[in-house]
């Protein structure tokens, strides 16, 4: 947020950070108080896969229907759903886009927007409610202690200037070129690209990414690991468009499925399996490092998640508000979305039990 702010500052503008007010306790009507206090005319947002975000901004545009919304993809790939209907996989998703369009091998770059020179400074009344020290001083120390503390403990550092200074460190070693080898290894940083947490909260986009990568594949190699990035970038664009097409269902016990599951909640379990203090060692270490720095590899979620669902029977939304606390690169749909999957939710194949395979 601080490296927001001060983009936004060389720009002649500034971040204003809402607080919830007894009169404004939750984000629709801080939203509503400041749109009527400040006459607004135009919105613009982010595309958004989240099913409640987009509740609100719903309710909004009923409140309040001669405002005139911009909204822009900024998180993903592609503007709307690449296809007329979303495949029940990921696989079938992949081969339909990479037949259909010419990503794989573009010679150019995919066109980024350019940032302007100026923006329109903040209205007057609000630059008191602007300052940093105000956005730190009114009640976010808790959450900022501890995001700091998790920061210190992994080299993830928020903020765009960091994450494209990591995608340039990434792009300037060996690791792209071996990374199909090395991104199920459970714990180096450098054996997946570890772009989650700039790509989940908006700091790089998946644009910059891809046209990193293929200059990488111009400059340096281009081989099955360098594919392989592409092809995870596109099973996140996947969970995008599942969440898209879901909505709601997303969050629900049963999923997108007809049948509820046989799992229940057993609080006991939960804590164990929250605590690392399972009778598994594997699943323990690795629920011990998302409490310590808010990351785990992709097998190390696959590892815990089955666990939770397949060894100790629980109510799959649980582990997945447990990982939505805790993840510094939680995403939505990405989240639920796999979640769902490892649960047998998802309406695709079901993953089998990894601990005891
Ligand atoms: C149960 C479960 C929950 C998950 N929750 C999240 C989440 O909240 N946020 C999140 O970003 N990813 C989530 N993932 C996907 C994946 O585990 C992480 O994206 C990955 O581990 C992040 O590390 P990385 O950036 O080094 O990934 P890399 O292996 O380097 O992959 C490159 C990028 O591709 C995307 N990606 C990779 N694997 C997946 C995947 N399986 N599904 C969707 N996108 C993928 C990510 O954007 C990632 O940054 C989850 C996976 C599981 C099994």
């Amino acid at each position: 947020m601080a490296d927001l702010n001060t983009s936004l500052e060389l720009l002649g503008n500034k971040l204003l950070h809402l607080h919830k007010t007894p009169t404004s306790p939750n984000t629709f009507m801080q939203l509503n108080e400041l749109i009527e206090a400040q006459q607004v005319t135009d919105i613009c947002v982010s595309q958004t896969a989240d099913y409640y975000q987009n509740q609100i901004y719903v309710r909004l545009q009923n409140k309040h229907p001669q405002i005139r919304w911009h909204i822009e993809t900024t998180a993903t790939l592609f503007d709307e759903l690449p296809l007329d209907d979303l495949p029940k996989s990921f696989t079938q998703f992949r081969k339909k886009i990479e037949a259909d369009y010419d990503l794989l091998h573009a010679a150019q770059d995919i066109a980024i927007c350019a940032t302007p020179e100026r923006l329109a400074p903040i209205p007057e009344s609000l630059v008191d409610r602007c300052e940093y020290e105000y956005f730190f001083k009114a009640g976010e120390d808790n959450a900022q202690a501890i995001s700091q503390q998790k920061q210190q403990s992994s080299n993830f550092k928020g903020g765009e200037s960091n994450g494209l200074n990591h995608l340039k460190s990434y792009f300037n070693s060996d690791a792209p070129s071996t990374y199909k080898i090395t991104r199920n290894a459970l714990d180096e940083w450098t054996h997946s690209t570890k772009f989650s947490a700039w790509l989940a909260n908006g700091s790089l986009s998946v644009n910059t990414i891809l046209n990193r990568l293929r200059r990488y594949e111009r400059d340096v190699i281009a081989n099955d690991s360098t594919y392989w990035i592409w092809f995870e970038l596109l099973r996140r664009e996947y969970f995008y468009w599942y969440a898209v097409t879901h909505q709601q269902k997303l969050f629900w016990f049963k999923g997108i499925g007809q049948h509820t599951p046989s799992t229940q909640l057993d609080q006991k379990k939960l804590e164990q399996w929250r605590n690392g203090d399972t009778a598994y060692p594997i699943v323990n270490a690795c629920m011990h490092q998302l409490k310590a720095t808010g990351y785990m590899s992709n097998r190390g979620r696959q590892l815990v998640a089955s666990c939770f669902i397949h060894e100790l029977g629980l109510d799959w939304r649980y582990g997945a508000t447990y990982f939505e606390q805790h993840l510094i690169d939680y995403d939505v749909a990405s989240n639920w979305g796999e979640l769902a999957i490892s649960g047998g939710r998802g309406g695709g194949s079901k993953r089998m039990s990894a601990v005891q395979s």
